[in-house]
C-alpha cells in the first residue's frame, strides 16, 4: 500500500480589513468615513456603516457656533437652494447624494439613489445645514487640500462646460454659471483670503 504524504497546507486567512470602525468596541471595517467636526471637516473618523449612520444621525453640524454665527450660516444656505440649479440632472445621483452628505458615504461607495433613502430623518436635518464652503466644495466636486491654481484650472473647466453660449443660451446653463461664479469666490475666500 502506497503511504500518501500530506503536506500541511496552509489556509489563507481572510483579509484584515484595512481599518476598523472607530466605534468602540466595534471589530467591524472602517468603510465609512465622517468629518470629526465641521472645524475639521477634512479629518476624517472611520466607521462600518452601522456606526456611521448613529454618527451621523448624532452629528451636530452646529456645535461650537455662536447663535450669530448659525443665522449667518443658515442664510448663506437659503442663498444656495435654487430650484433652477436641478442637481443630478447633468451629474448623476451620486452627484445629487454627495451634495447633501458631507461624509461622502454615499457618492464614495456607489451606494448612491437607493442610500440615500436610508437615511434618518435627523441626518437630513443636519444635512440641510451643510455650509457655503462645502456646498461650493460640492459644486466644484473637489476636496482640500488643494492649491488656488488647481482652484483656478477647475474653475475654468466648469465655466467652459457650463457656459450658456455652450447650451444655447440657456437660462439654466446661465444659474449655473452664477452658481459656480459664486462658488469660486466662496472658495477663494475660504481657503485663499
Ligand atoms: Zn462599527
Amino acid at each position: 500500500m502506497r503511504r500518501v504524504v500530506f503536506e500541511p497546507v496552509q489556509i489563507a486567512e481572510p483579509e484584515p480589513p484595512a481599518r476598523l470602525c472607530n466605534h468602540p468596541g466595534c471589530d467591524g471595517a472602517g468603510e465609512y468615513r465622517a468629518p470629526r467636526s465641521r472645524l475639521e471637516l477634512d479629518n476624517y473618523l472611520w466607521f462600518c456603516l452601522d456606526h456611521v449612520r448613529a454618527y451621523n444621525a448624532a452629528w451636530n453640524y452646529y456645535a461650537g457656533m455662536s447663535e450669530r454665527e448659525i443665522e449667518a450660516d443658515i442664510r448663506r444656505d437659503t442663498v444656495w437652494q435654487r430650484p433652477s440649479w436641478k442637481l443630478g440632472q447633468r451629474h448623476g445621483p451620486a452627484y445629487e447624494a454627495r451634495m447633501r452628505d458631507h461624509f461622502g458615504v454615499y457618492g464614495e461607495n456607489g451606494g448612491g439613489g437607493q442610500r440615500r433613502h436610508a437615511r434618518s430623518p435627523g441626518a437630513d436635518a443636519s444635512t440641510r445645514a451643510a455650509s457655503a464652503r462645502d456646498q461650493a466644495l460640492a459644486v466644484f466636486d473637489m476636496e482640500p487640500p488643494f492649491t488656488q491654481t488647481t482652484l483656478k484650472a477647475r474653475y475654468k473647466v466648469l465655466v467652459k462646460m457650463h457656459h450658456p453660449d455652450a447650451h444655447g443660451g440657456d437660462k439654466a446653463a446661465e444659474e449655473k454659471l452664477k452658481i459656480i461664479n459664486q462658488a469660486y469666490t466662496t472658495l477663494k475666500a475660504s481657503y485663499f483670503a
